[in-house]
């Protein structure tokens, strides 16, 4: 029996464009999957705000993955029945894999009378503040500021006191990972624990089907999602290495940079699939 087919796809610097965002260059393999009916997941450290949009302009209506697996948003009816352990949210059916938000404003408020003005973070700075912070404009600030399971946090004191925060963090159970300028606080959840969730819901619903899934991925927050699908593609980026994997079988890396990278790996993966594809 042929295989349930499934794309994930990481968003910065994977589908869009590390430097402007723009994913026209994906459009053929895009289209391609569109044509064939494969779901395209979008799986980002991005807050759900954020996706919508980008959805909506790629007409997408699959399940994504918000703030770095933090939880799987599936609109209602794109699967038969509601998988286990979901809540209903509008449109959506729910699965989250981490705490919400405001556990990690409880400890960073609770952090306050010891690193007083060492810290500050997005609840805190509030719109101007995000704004001036990173760059963003108006409408996007707003949108990564309606965060539901993380939350960014800039330090402004020592290397040594940052230690001491980082350990009073991870000691209350969050997990902290270093962005750009930004640590990210947040509970312990990775965009691998989220696709194989919901590629066993997808499983489920045709158990004699497999289902073959593709990963796509630039970085090191991908690892754990591109080492967990059946394909991995990793793509090159611009301005950091190929994220170190122990995987070696099914494993392209891209020769271009982002989109261009992103549609050269899924028009070979269809092709190996079934040569028609790109015909
Ligand atoms: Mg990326």
């Amino acid at each position: 029996m042929r295989p349930r087919l499934l794309v994930v796809s990481d968003l910065d610097g994977s589908l869009l464009d590390h430097h402007d965002y723009r994913f026209d260059a994906a459009e053929p393999a895009l289209a391609a999957l569109r044509e064939r009916g494969i779901p395209l997941v979008l799986c980002s450290s991005k807050t759900r705000a954020e996706m919508e949009p980008l959805r909506e302009t790629l007409g997408n209506r699959d399940p994504f993955i918000v703030e770095n697996g933090a939880a799987v948003y599936i609109p209602v009816g794109s699967l038969r029945r509601a998988p286990r352990d979901t809540w209903q949210e509008g449109d959506y059916w729910v699965r989250a894999f981490a705490p919400p938000r405001q556990r990690w404003l409880d400890l960073l408020a609770s952090l306050r009378p010891r690193f007083g003005d060492h810290f500050t973070h997005f609840d805190r700075m509030g719109l101007e503040g995000v704004v001036a912070a990173t760059g963003l404009e108006r409408q996007a600030a707003a949108r990564a500021l309606q965060r539901e399971y993380s939350e960014p946090v800039l330090w402004q004191g020592d290397e040594q006191t940052r230690q001491a925060f980082l350990a009073a963090l991870t000691g209350a159970g969050a997990t902290v990972l270093q962005g750009g300028r930004f640590l990210s606080v947040a509970g312990d959840c990775d965009k691998g624990r989220a696709l194989r969730w919901l590629r066993a819901c997808i499983q489920q619903e045709d158990p004699a089907r497999d289902v073959h899934d593709l990963a796509i991925g630039d970085s090191a927050n991908d690892s754990a999602m591109l080492e967990s699908a059946r394909h991995a593609l990793v793509i090159r980026s611009p301005v950091h290495d190929f994220p170190a994997l122990q995987r070696q079988a099914r494993t392209d890396y891209s020769q271009s940079y982002g989109p261009v990278g992103w549609c050269e790996g899924v028009m070979a993966w269809l092709a190996r699939l079934d040569p028609s594809a790109t015909e």
